[in-house]
């Protein structure tokens, strides 16, 4: 069966880093027709739109996406244009595993981490109040009567809402993913004891859903003690689950642990579509340099493969990425021990490497 892909090249760095992962995807052996769009910068220059119709268009016919980063400070009138990616097509769950690989320098040994962060609730629904508006009057006024309390008049205002429905598919998302993955944990992680109402309906929706799946173990931690624990004991947790601010958060630091941004894959889905990406940005002083590191898009390729339901390649993929970089011969400059080594290879090179770890040819 050929899949069918809308493929984003993104923006700086992105066309180089698609076109590595394209590569590496096609040696897997599994037929994907690609479809390509443009968002971001490029769709700009092209279109006068940073969301042309047809890409949006795309994306939502083939439900399955491969993105390059995207710029964000584009004068666009968005915030993001990942934040308004994610709205139009309700990618609710961030999902970002964090698993240390040889040969990649990171802080701490041993760490297998699966984060999934709502995206779309909480602080960052973007629901603010500025200084100086008669909106943030008239909010304040009407938190001031209903809380029985008083905002200091110099304060701006951000309202963090968690809901039911939210925090129900969050859980579940999480729970399914630890069953379809062999995961023998959920970790539900919150601030419950001092944000009652928002969190602490988090934390009850999560021990109902925990209920039914028997199957895995849950348990909670509080959002500090989480932080703490995962820098000392990683080990100790496998499937973390949180609203959307703290998973921000928390996905970074399990990020850092095992050796940085550069190397984390990340996928954003809804109950429609799913779109795959690296986590770090457009990089655009490196941009047609043939220079950064592809490895986070090529691991994002591989959760793509599994979303997919083609979990062999997926793995082979994985594997082959995880050879090479343990390997430490053909590997970009950010691998090497130093990072002006002049045996680091360039992106496509890299790609090359992986590719013929899985018996694939390379082509000049
Ligand atoms: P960045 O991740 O693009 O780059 C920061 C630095 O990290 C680079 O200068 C480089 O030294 C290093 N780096 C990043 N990716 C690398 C790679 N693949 N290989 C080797 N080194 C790499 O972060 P930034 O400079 O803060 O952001 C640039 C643009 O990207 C901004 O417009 C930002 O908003 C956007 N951004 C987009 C996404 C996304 O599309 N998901 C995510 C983060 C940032």
């Amino acid at each position: 069966m050929t899949h069918v892909v809308t493929l984003i090249p993104g923006d700086g760095t992105g066309p180089e880093i698609v076109e590595a992962t394209r590569r590496a995807i096609e040696a897997t052996g599994v037929e994907i027709r690609w479809d390509v769009q443009d968002i971001g910068t490029a769709a700009i220059e092209k279109h006068g739109t940073p969301f042309p119709q047809a890409a949006l268009d795309s994306v939502r016919r083939n439900k399955v996406a491969l993105k390059g980063p995207l710029t964000t400070e584009l004068g666009t009138g968005f915030r993001s244009v990942n934040v308004a990616l994610r709205k139009e097509f309700d990618l609710y769950a961030n999902l970002r595993p964090a698993r240390t690989i040889k040969g990649v320098r990171a802080p701490v040994g041993d760490v297998d981490l699966v984060i999934v962060r709502e995206n779309i609730e909480d602080l960052y629904a973007g629901i603010e109040f500025d200084l100086g508006t008669p909106e943030l009057a008239e909010v304040r006024a009407a938190i001031e009567k209903a809380a029985r309390t008083t905002i200091r008049h110099d304060a701006a205002i951000a309202i963090k809402y968690i809901s039911e429905m939210g925090s129900k598919r969050i859980v579940e998302f999480a729970f399914d993913y630890a069953r379809a993955n062999g995961r023998r944990k959920v970790t539900a992680v919150h601030k419950a004891n001092i944000m009652k109402f928002a969190d602490g309906l988090f934390l009850r929706v999560a021990r109902e859903v925990a209920e039914r799946y028997p199957d895995i173990e849950f348990e909670d931690r509080i959002v500090d003690n989480m932080c703490m624990q995962l820098v000392q004991k990683p080990d100790l947790y496998d499937v973390l689950v949180l609203p959307n601010l703290y998973g921000d958060i928390v996905s970074d630091l399990a990020a850092g642990l095992v050796g940085g941004l550069g190397v984390a894959p990340g996928a954003n889905i809804g109950s429609e579509v799913a779109v795959f990406e690296a986590i770090h940005g457009s990089a655009p002083k490196y941009a047609r340099q043939n220079k950064v590191n592809p490895m986070a898009l090529m691991l994002a390729g591989s959760l793509m493969l599994r979303h997919m339901g083609e979990r062999k390649a997926g793995e082979r993929l994985e594997r082959s990425i995880e050879d090479v970089v343990s390997e430490g011969r053909d590997v970009t400059y950010d691998l090497k021990a130093e990072r002006d080594d002049p045996t680091a290879v360039g992106t496509s090179e890299f790609a090359d490497a992986v590719i013929r770890r899985m018996g694939g040819r390379v082509h000049a």
